[in-house]
């Protein structure tokens, strides 16, 4: 794969403003051959030295984005009683894990927990498993969960939400993260788009041969040349794999994202820094990464999985139809200075504009469980 000159080792200096770990991958890249944007993604995200998750200060407002929790305590409060409501649903288990992927600063899980104060039976059966990658916000979790009202366990794998209970499971922004492969339809077929590295410098590169067979799904039409496919075989095998886990063993998962359902082409695939767009190769470690989320290839694999998904919804009308107008008012009710400040956090949340929109909610539900509040 790669032309010739891609596998000699460069040894010129990198250029001036290539972040450490654009230099650690250029070198990779020049010993091993161009890697697959997946491969880059998990490198830019991953680096335990200087990948975006080794800081502790990514999300947030002073990070490089800003996540539905983080802008308002209503949102993990919702979801948290929907969680409890759903719990209800199936009579109510004894004993249930609560997973949540990718904590972030550990804000959402926090909010749950406090709406779910209000069953004590739910609280008392809750066995909580947090899965984050990152030591940085492993720390920054357990500071923020500090007062939890019910014992917390951290793992950095993700097999390790499953248990032999029923599994109540969250993740906000976590799947568009995982790495996605990019492919691009050419006249010889679909080839892998490479990152490649030319004296140090990172760039994109096809690879030479078009992937053997390589179909894309009906549902996204026809593919003129040029076109870019994307797909996340890591999410695909774990929306599977919770699906079959909740299908034979009861609870819900709730998946939040932003994304789309799955046809027509195009890349998604975008850094962020400081909250502004920034180039992909060019400092990687300094710019989060993410990529829509295709929730039709995610309800296929919760069907495959033997589970009922429900949705995608939009976030906007997911979170009104569990009354969250009722609850700003209660918030600014309490504290009439922070009233304004409260609409406008409802309206970053719901308005069609802002997150309403462009952010889907997708259920995950055992087949024989009633439908759920809201989807
Ligand atoms: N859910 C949070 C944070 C979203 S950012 C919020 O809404 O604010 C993505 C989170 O997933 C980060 O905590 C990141 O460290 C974690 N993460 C990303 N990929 C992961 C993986 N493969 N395994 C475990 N955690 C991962």
């Amino acid at each position: 794969m790669g032309g010739g000159r891609l596998f000699l080792l460069v040894r010129g200096e990198p250029e001036t403003g290539v972040s450490p770990l654009g230099q650690k991958i250029a070198r990779l890249i020049e010993a091993q051959g161009p890697i697959p944007v997946s491969q880059f993604m998990m490198l830019a995200l991953h680096d335990p030295e200087h990948g975006v998750y080794a800081s502790r200060n990514a999300i947030g407002r002073e990070g490089d984005f800003i996540t539905a929790p983080e802008i308002s305590q209503m949102f993990g409060e919702l979801l948290g009683l929907w969680l409890v409501e759903v719990w209800r649903q199936q009579d109510a288990p004894k004993k249930i894990r609560l997973a949540e992927l990718g904590p972030g600063r550990g804000t959402l899980m926090k909010d749950v927990l406090r709406a779910a104060r209000l069953d004590a039976q739910f609280l008392a059966a809750l066995d909580v498993v947090l899965i984050e990658a990152s030591p940085a916000l492993q720390a920054v979790q357990n500071a923020t969960l500090k007062d939890s009202p019910t014992a917390l366990r951290w793992s950095a794998k993700v097999e390790d939400v499953f248990g032999d209970m029923p599994l109540f499971l969250i993740a906000n922004e976590f799947f568009d993260a995982l790495p996605i492969h990019q492919y691009v339809k050419t006249e010889s077929g679909w080839h892998e788009r490479m990152v490649t590295s030319d004296d140090g410098k990172l760039g994109f590169a096809l690879a030479p041969m078009a992937v053997p067979g390589f179909t894309v799904p009906e549902s996204r039409g026809d593919a003129e040349n040029g076109a870019v496919f994307e797909t996340s075989p890591a999410s695909i095998a774990l929306a599977e794999e919770i699906a079959a886990h909740i299908a034979q063993q009861g609870g819900a998962a709730l998946l939040i994202d932003y994304g789309h359902a799955g046809t027509g082409f195009g890349e998604t695939l975008q850094a962020i820094a400081r909250h502004r767009s920034a180039p992909l190769l060019e400092s990687p470690g300094t710019a989060d990464l993410s990529a829509h989320v295709d929730f039709a290839a995610l309800a296929e694999a919760v069907a495959r999985g033997g589970a009922s998904a429900y949705g995608p919804v939009a976030q906007g009308a997911f979170l009104q139809a569990l009354n969250i107008e009722h609850r700003a008012e209660q918030l600014a009710k309490k504290n009439p200075p922070h009233a304004k400040a409260i609409q406008s956090a409802l309206q970053r949340l719901t308005a069609p504009d802002q997150m309403g929109n462009l952010f889907k909610v997708l259920a995950v539900l055992p087949p024989t469980a009633p439908a759920p509040p809201g989807l």
